[in-house]
């Protein structure tokens, strides 16, 4: 398998938060896209990770992914070891992705922030031959970071308005996290309302930024080139 764009995260759900959207896009420009969950969200105070794998591969239909996977590290105590960092690089190795997306390298959540760390390191143990005698060597040509949530000045912005409530449609395929108040998660858990809300705005906010309805921001530790500077998009302001 070679996928054109992977996009690696802490928990099943996160994707479809912060770069779902972007995911689905490039799906319906033709590029096989991936996702390697490294935990199912087993800390979780809702639902059984079970659960959170079955919602996870219906979300996966909805945003065309054409490969998801879940590495069943341990939630909520994600740790950057040589174990974890191994077996994310033979993974990376088989599934051979050109792009990588990782979340942002600072968090709140700190499985968040070690998923960054994590991914980035494995993605320079993956191109190294003598790494595992089993698997080819794969380097990513990039790295590109997933910065929704990060209070960071975004490197670019993807216009997702074409795709945005679909992106919607497939996170609320977790009905374990998101559905209705229920007991158990008491007032933890904002309800369906209330989250549709909230990433409307944040999406709108970074739609802005390039003069569309709904965006989706990463960072880029390189320069980006631009070849003719006449056809550069975005009015300035
Ligand atoms: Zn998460």
């Amino acid at each position: 398998m070679a996928l054109d764009i992977l996009a690696i995260a802490a928990h099943p759900d996160d994707v479809e938060q912060t770069c779902g959207g972007t995911l689905l896009r490039m799906a319906e420009m033709g590029y096989q896209t991936g996702v390697l969950d490294l935990t199912a969200g087993d800390m979780g105070t809702r639902g059984t990770p079970e659960q959170r794998i079955v919602e996870s591969e219906i979300a996966a239909k909805h945003l065309q992914l054409a490969w998801r996977g879940n590495l069943h590290l341990p939630d909520a105590r994600l740790e950057n070891s040589l174990a974890a960092r191994m077996t994310l690089a033979v993974k990376i190795r088989e599934v051979q992705p050109h792009v990588v997306i990782l979340p942002y390298w600072q968090a709140r959540h700190p499985d968040h922030y070690r998923a960054g760390e994590l991914g980035y390191e494995a993605c320079f143990l993956a191109g190294l031959k003598k790494l595992d005698p089993y698997s080819e060597p794969h380097r990513p040509f990039k790295i590109i970071y997933s910065s929704l949530y990060a209070d960071v000045k975004p490197s670019f912005i993807v216009d997702i308005s074409g795709q945005f409530d679909r992106r919607m449609t497939a996170l609320f395929s977790y009905t374990s996290q998101f559905g209705q108040f229920g007991e158990e998660g008491g007032t933890l858990f904002p309800d369906e309302q209330e989250i549709r809300e909230r990433l409307s705005a944040i999406a709108r906010f970074y739609g802005n930024q390039i003069g569309v309805r709904y965006g989706e921001p990463f960072v880029v530790k390189e320069a980006i080139e631009i070849a003719d500077i006449v056809a550069m998009p975005v009015r300035s302001i």
